[in-house]
């Protein structure tokens, strides 16, 4: 037997990479140009199964046929499904021709926006801390492997009067810029005179829940029946090293923003990152 499927499997990618196999995707699976294997690794799922229902199987392991010819045939089938981590939708593949094809369109073709969240802090005082929610309500469940998902996720959270969003696992510090304004976010200079994100680090976010939590002072000591100082010696004693970052500002409505899904990918020459920048709207 000398079919090779993973031989099939890379000249289909250089026939997409080269466009002389059409991948459209219509927004679905981020707007990204295909690079590489990574971006289309499910189509690898499919092609076997393809190949096993075409009925020619056996014509294509005794190399009758070139196996790209039963794929892509004139005639359309479908070639699978799989969700979306953007929109979370499902989404049925075809092929037709020199294509594989879906025909909706994601919700987020453009891009998906930056999150954006609402809350008080009528007490002047904002606790930063890598996780708050046991202190709330539980939420509705949410599949947090979809954009979709993570930014409903911010949005119960911030129903509940708490900033919950996510940063990855990357240890942000936070930023003062001013009595209305902080950043998330992480400088890589090395050199002290040099500062690529304005503010001064007055804490950080320990990132083993990849998400910070932000709330006023007074809701955190309602919800959580304890000061601020009661907390970060229970925390203590628990033998957690951290302690909330508590930051004075103005009292007022605040945005918070959640942006690490618009962040480049990583690069050696990458000076800073910011993943969320919280700001007094009224
Ligand atoms: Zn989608």
């Amino acid at each position: 037997m000398s079919f090779n499927m993973d031989k099939t499997v890379d000249d289909i990618i250089k026939k997409i990479v080269d466009k002389k196999i059409e991948l459209d995707m219509k927004g679905h699976f981020g707007n990204r140009e295909i690079e590489d294997k990574r971006e289309i690794y499910f189509i690898q799922n499919r092609l076997s199964r393809v190949l096993i229902f075409s009925g020619a199987y056996s014509d294509v392991i005794m190399e009758k046929i070139n196996p790209i010819d039963i794929i892509f045939s004139e005639e359309k089938r479908e070639f699978g499904t799989e969700d979306c981590p953007i929109c979370g939708k499902r989404v049925k593949f075809y092929v037709e021709g020199k294509r594989i094809y879906t025909e909706t369109e994601c919700e987020y073709k453009e891009g998906f926006p930056e999150i954006e969240v609402e809350i008080d802090v009528p007490s002047g005082e904002l606790v930063l801390y890598n996780n708050l929610r046991k202190f709330f309500p539980k939420t509705p469940d949410r599949y947090i492997n979809y954009l979709s998902e993570i930014k409903l996720s911010c949005e119960d959270y911030a129903k509940l009067g708490m900033i919950c969003i996510f940063v990855g696992n990357t240890c942000p510090d936070i930023y003062q810029v001013s009595d209305t304004h902080l950043i998330i976010g992480n400088d890589f200079s090395e050199d002290e005179n040099v500062r690529n994100i304005e503010g001064k680090v007055v804490g950080s976010i320990c990132t083993d829940l990849w998400w910070y939590c932000a709330v006023d002072k007074d809701v955190f000591e309602k919800n959580a029946e304890m000061t601020l100082d009661e907390f970060d010696k229970a925390e203590e004693a628990r033998g957690v090293w951290t302690r909330l970052v508590r930051v004075k500002v103005k009292p007022g409505r605040y945005k918070a923003t959640g942006r690490h899904h618009l962040l480049e990918e990583w690069s050696e020459d990458q000076t800073h990152e910011i993943f969320s920048e919280i700001t007094l709207i009224e």
